[in-house]
């Protein structure tokens, strides 16, 4: 399954099984994607590559430790390696395809913005759930 950056510069490919994506309504997350929430994807290292474009990629990161990498010249979220460097954060929006894959999370639900109003059947969180239950939710559906 492939995902594009806007101005396309920036190309990378994800290998089945493709896991369920979560939404993170914190105040960090709206502010880089400017919209109610995130929708991302955590798959292993393994199964993700880059096609093209990685010399586009920039990066900011706070003190906090929150990061994130953007192409620049269109200025899309794109993937980053996760703090342990096993596996891929996956702005979710960037894939090509949407076939079979689920909102299985939302987390910060407590921070969220007053306007935001979150239809879901997916199970939602106050704050950041323990990582295993996370990771368990978001590859319960597996089989794809
Ligand atoms: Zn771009
Ligand atoms: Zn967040």
């Amino acid at each position: 399954m492939k995902g594009q950056c806007l101005c396309t510069r920036v190309v990378f490919e994800l290998t089945p099984p493709i896991p369920d994506i979560y939404q993170c309504h914190c105040s960090l997350c709206r502010q880089v994607s400017g919209a109610a929430s995130n929708a991302a994807m955590i798959i292993s290292a393994a199964q993700f590559g880059w096609i093209r474009g990685q010399q586009d990629i920039r990066q900011f990161a706070t003190d906090s430790g929150f990061k994130s990498h953007f192409c620049a010249h269109c200025g899309s979220p794109l993937p980053n390696l996760t703090r342990d460097d096993t596996a891929y954060w996956i702005p979710a929006g960037l894939l090509r395809e949407s076939d079979g894959i689920n909102v299985a999370a939302h987390l910060y639900v407590d921070s969220k913005a007053q306007w935001d109003q979150i239809a879901t059947q997916a199970e939602c969180f106050a704050e950041m759930p323990d990582p295993d239950t996370l990771n368990q939710l978001l590859n319960s559906s597996r089989q794809k």
